[in-house]
């Protein structure tokens, strides 16, 4: 299969529309230290045919565009892409499916919880019904196997995936009555893929306590983790933000139980960082930290990065 980085920057891309940072400042100004970056998303190419998205970024649409092997094959419509794997309720990770609106049959992969919030209780997302076949949500158990439709029938050479609990919180926009309703373990997870004996794992928000992300990612071929800050207390030392990294659910990459200290370096495999904040300092070539993060075997996602598992 053929994985391509559509986005790799965290929510509200690189620059933020409204941010006068002096990272987002630097590269409105060309400063070629810095690369301009859309937010957060993948898409996955299997050799059998069929595409699938994980996840549907606010940026999908332009996205979709710029990528002329997801353009449409035949009249009158037509796509490529053949479903959606949700990580998570975040708006990141779901706005873009109302971009998917013109009448075009996929399915939807996520935990019921994700389902819940997104379908029952953000009724605009009912839009996407109007399709013919309407488009058809899946639940996903966590920690199971299940075979990729569009891979062909189930045998050793067929593509599989698995969800993992990685975090337990659920959005702020979630009402509070659901909220009580729902599991934990189905707020935020990872996506296995697998064929054969290949492995990836894609996780772009790693919080809460769970330590299986761990084993996921060490057995993994490739793996695209949470990139999002260097330091716990990033948005307040910055001033752009009041609340830790690790209290919105993403662990740091640096300092005591980083992503950095926790990850086994010595590890086979690529190991890449995706959904990038723009005050994380590993955004510019020319920094310490960018350094000490490819030292330690990391590579940095880029828009328009490609890879075969
Ligand atoms: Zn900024």
């Amino acid at each position: 299969m053929r994985v391509r980085v559509l986005g790799s920057a965290a929510g509200g891309g690189f620059p933020q529309w409204n941010c006068a940072c002096p990272h987002c400042s630097r590269v409105r100004a060309g400063d070629l230290h810095l690369k301009a970056r859309t937010q957060a998303q993948i898409v996955v190419c299997l050799d059998e045919g069929g595409c699938y998205l994980v996840n549907a970024s606010p940026d999908l649409r332009s996205q979709i565009l710029s990528t002329p092997l997801l353009a449409p094959s035949h009249p009158p419509r037509h796509t490529p892409i053949s479903g959606i794997f949700l990580t998570s309720a975040d708006v990141d990770s779901v706005a873009g499916l109302l971009s998917l609106r013109e009448f075009q049959p996929l399915d939807i992969y996520a935990t019921a919880s994700v389902r819940r919030i997104v379908n029952d209780e953000n009724r605009i997302f009912r839009v996407l019904e109007r399709a013919n076949p309407p488009v058809c949500w899946h639940d996903v158990a966590v920690n199971t196997w299940l075979p990729v439709a569009a891979s062909g029938p189930s045998d050793e050479s067929s593509v599989r995936f698995r969800l993992v609990p990685v975090g337990n919180a659920y959005p702020d926009y979630v009402s509070e009555g659901l909220r009580r309703l729902l599991p934990p373990e189905e707020a935020v997870v990872g996506l296995v893929l697998a064929q054969g004996n290949k492995q990836m794992f894609y996780a772009p928000a790693l919080g809460g306590r769970s330590r299986d992300w761990k084993d996921w990612a060490r057995s993994s071929d490739i793996c695209l983790l949470d990139g999002t800050f260097w330091k716990d207390r990033e948005l307040i030392s910055t001033g752009v933000g009041s609340k830790t990294a690790r209290e919105i659910g993403h662990v740091p990459l640096s300092g005591a139980g980083g992503l950095l200290q926790e990850f086994d370096s010595a590890r086979p495999g690529r190991k890449i960082l995706i959904h990038i904040n723009n005050t994380n300092p590993v955004l510019d070539i020319g920094s310490l930290e960018h350094r000490e993060v490819r030292d330690a075997g990391w590579e940095i996602a880029y828009d328009g990065m490609e890879f075969d598992l």
